[in-house]
């Protein structure tokens, strides 16, 4: 499936390698190299990916992510960090972003991050296109989220999260369980970011509602209430 990709990043050599790379494999790729441009930009196109960096002139790349959230924007954001720092990954996560990229970085691990985030467009067939446990149901072509007949507004993150716990209804997860299905390679090993996700999911799929789908198992991990 051909990808429409909005590349955010003000390093013009850094920029043209990037947009290279992504056109060869069939994308469409927007360039823009400052912040402002960047919010401009994602909220008049649908984008299937952002890839945003976050060291930026005008706006930075996290506080772009959160603009978009702010406005209930879901587009997948693959965030470009050039600081190693465990505190930093946090804020870009925090701030929406569903992934973020260390520079410098193979372009290798580029298209491997992207394709991941964008997994809605490589669905094998005969997968099931619905998930459901109670009143809460999952619609996975379409990447939507039902609770109770309300629409749940979820970024790629949190929806991978949710789908693993909904495929594994009524079985214990354990946080490097959750780690390695969601997040898929090595990251954060040694932050919460587990719990972190699990408490923007609460807010977004238990809050209000009496049933509670989302369980703590003290000590060893989460598990979603089945049926
Ligand atoms: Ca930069």
């Amino acid at each position: 499936m051909v990808m429409h990709v909005l590349l955010v990043e003000d390093e013009a050599r850094l920029a043209a390698a990037v947009r290279r790379v992504l056109e060869e494999e069939g994308h469409v790729v927007d360039w823009v190299a400052d912040g402002a441009d960047a919010l401009t930009q994602a909220l008049t196109e649908e984008y299937d990916i952002v890839v945003l960096d976050v060291m930026l002139p005008g706006l930075d790349g996290c506080e772009v992510a959160r603009r978009l959230r702010a406005r209930a924007n879901t587009v997948p954001i693959l965030m470009l960090t050039a600081r190693d720092s465990v505190q930093d990954r946090v804020r870009g996560l925090d701030a929406g972003a569903d992934d973020y990229l260390v520079k410098p970085f193979a372009l290798a691990e580029l298209l491997a991050r992207i394709r991941a985030l964008t997994r809605r467009a490589q669905m094998p067939a005969g997968d099931p296109l619905w998930l459901r446990a109670g009143d809460l149901e999952l619609d996975l072509r379409a990447r939507e989220a039902v609770r109770a007949g309300r629409r749940i507004e979820l970024t790629a993150r949190e929806f991978a999260l949710l789908e693993v716990l909904m495929r594994n209804a009524g079985q214990v997860l354990t946080r490097s369980q959750l780690l390695d299905r969601v997040w898929s390679y090595d990251m954060l090993t040694e932050s919460n970011v587990v719990d972190i996700y699990i408490h923007y999911l609460r807010n977004k799929v238990d809050r209000g509602f009496e049933q509670k789908l989302i369980r703590t198992v003290r000590g060893v991990g989460y598990a979603l209430r089945a049926g």
